[in-house]
C-alpha cells in the first residue's frame, strides 16, 4: 500500500492537476483540448505542456472522435480510469467499511469489518483489515493513496481527530498511528466533508455549482461547497447544521446548547419522541410503519423533525445561496423528502430567490460514505501531483 511518489512527481504541475480535476468532473471523463482550454482557462501551449507527461505516464489517452460535418476528426482526451486506484475507509459505529475506487472515482470493490468496540486500537485494527481486503482486489496495482473518514472534528492537515463524540475519542493521532501499518501516510477527514467531495466530483457539484449536502440520520451534518471548493473551516468545524438552534426553549443538547436541530430531528430524538406513546418501538423502521398507520403521535414527531430540518436548510441557503441542496438520508428518506412540514418551513424561512435552490433527495448507503473517503485519497493525490502539498 505504499505511495509511488517517485512515479507521481515527473507529471507534476499545477496545470496538470487542473486538467485532471476538470476531467474528473466531466461525464465520461472525455474532452477536446479546445474545450479543456476553455474550462481551465489555460492556453493551448499550457494544455500541451500539461497533457504530454500525463499521456506519457498513462493517466490520459488521446482518441479520435467522430468528425463534425466534413471537417477533420477531432481528437479527445480521456482519463484512463483504471490507471490508478485509491482506498477509503469509513468508520461507522459498528463497522469499518472500505471502498476501492479508480482514477474516475468509481467503486471497484468494497469490504466491511465489524468493530469489537470503539477503543482506538480495536477500531484501527478493523480499519487496516478492511483496507487490506480491498487492496487485495486491486492487485497487481498498488493504490496511490488511502484516506480514513469518521464523524467528528478532524484536522485533515495533521491527521488528528480532535473530538469524535460517537467514538468517544479526544486527541487521537489517527494518521500517525496508521502510517506504519498501512505503509503510507493516510489522509484523515471528517466523514461529511468526504461525502461532499464525492458529490462534488460525481454529483451535482461536477459543473462547479455551489451546493450544500445535508446528512440526516443518527446525527445531522452538512458539507458546503462554494465555487468548486469544499469549505473546511479554520478549526475543523464547518457545516454543523445539526447544532443550529431552532427551538429556543427546546430539549437540552449534548453540545451544551438547547433546541438544536439534532435534539428534535436526529433519529435518536425521533425514536425517543415516539417511544413516549409507543414504548415498544425499537427502530426507525418501526417508526415508519407506525407513520403508515397515520398514528397521530408518530406523525407529530416526524412533522416536528421536518420543520426543524426545513428551518435549518433555509438558514443555510440564505447564507450560502447554493444552486443545489442535497438531502442525504440513511433511514428516513422516503418520509422526509417531500414532507409537507419540511417544505413549508423551508419556504417560510428562505429569503427571496434563495428558495430557487433545488432540494435533491439522495439515498445513502454506508458504502457511499466509504467511497467518499476514497475520493478524498484521490483528490489529495491530484493535489500532490500539482506539487502544492508536497513536503
Ligand atoms: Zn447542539
Amino acid at each position: 500500500m505504499s505511495e509511488e511518489l517517485a512515479e507521481d512527481l515527473p507529471i507534476g504541475s499545477p496545470a496538470a492537476a487542473r486538467v485532471l480535476r476538470t476531467l474528473l468532473g466531466e461525464p465520461g471523463q472525455v474532452m477536446t483540448r479546445e474545450r479543456l482550454g476553455q474550462v481551465t482557462r489555460l492556453s493551448s501551449a499550457a494544455i500541451t505542456r500539461a497533457v504530454r507527461p500525463l499521456i506519457g505516464a498513462g493517466y490520459l489517452a488521446e482518441q479520435a472522435a467522430a468528425p463534425r460535418g466534413r471537417g477533420r476528426p477531432v481528437k479527445q482526451l480521456q482519463l484512463v480510469a483504471d490507471r490508478a486506484c485509491f482506498v477509503g475507509v469509513k468508520v461507522e459505529a459498528t463497522d469499518a467499511v472500505a471502498c476501492l475506487v479508480d482514477l474516475a472515482g468509481q467503486s471497484l470493490a468494497e469490504a466491511r469489518v465489524g468493530l469489537a468496540s470503539t477503543e482506538v486500537g480495536e477500531v484501527l485494527d478493523a480499519v487496516v483489515d478492511a483496507a487490506r481486503a480491498v487492496v487485495e482486489e486491486a492487485a497487481p496495482r498498488v493504490p496511490l493513496g488511502t484516506a480514513i473518514s469518521l464523524s467528528g472534528d478532524v484536522d485533515a492537515i495533521t491527521g488528528r481527530v480532535h473530538f469524535s463524540p460517537f467514538l468517544g475519542w479526544r486527541g487521537v493521532d489517527v494518521a500517525d498511528l496508521l502510517t506504519e501499518r498501512l505503509g503510507c501516510v493516510p489522509v484523515v477527514e471528517n466523514d461529511v466533508r468526504a461525502l461532499t467531495l464525492l458529490e462534488q466530483i460525481a454529483g451535482v457539484g461536477r459543473r462547479g455549482d455551489s451546493f450544500v449536502l445535508v446528512t440526516l440520520g443518527t446525527g445531522i451534518g452538512a458539507g458546503i461547497s462554494v465555487n468548486g471548493q469544499v469549505v473546511e473551516g479554520t478549526f475543523g468545524v464547518a457545516g454543523e447544521i445539526g447544532h443550529l438552534r431552532v427551538e429556543p426553549t427546546g430539549p437540552q443538547c449534548y453540545c451544551g446548547s438547547q433546541g438544536c436541530v439534532e435534539t428534535v430531528a436526529a433519529d435518536p430524538a425521533i425514536l425517543a419522541a415516539v417511544r413516549r406513546s409507543h414504548p415498544e418501538v425499537e427502530s426507525i423502521a418501526d417508526v415508519l410503519a407506525l407513520a403508515g398507520t397515520e398514528d397521530v403521535a408518530t406523525l407529530a414527531a416526524l412533522e416536528r423533525a421536518g420543520e426543524a430540518v426545513g428551518t435549518a436548510i433555509a438558514a443555510v441557503t440564505n447564507l450560502i445561496g447554493p444552486r443545489w441542496l442535497v438531502l442525504a438520508d440513511e433511514s428516513l428518506a422516503q418520509h422526509r423528502v417531500g414532507s409537507t412540514a419540511l417544505d413549508a418551513a423551508y419556504r417560510r424561512a428562505a429569503y427571496g430567490d434563495a428558495v430557487r435552490c433545488e432540494v435533491v433527495p439522495r439515498d445513502m448507503r454506508t458504502e457511499d460514505w466509504a467511497r467518499g473517503a476514497a475520493v478524498v485519497a484521490l483528490t489529495s493525490w491530484v493535489e500532490r501531483v500539482s506539487g502544492r502539498s508536497l513536503d
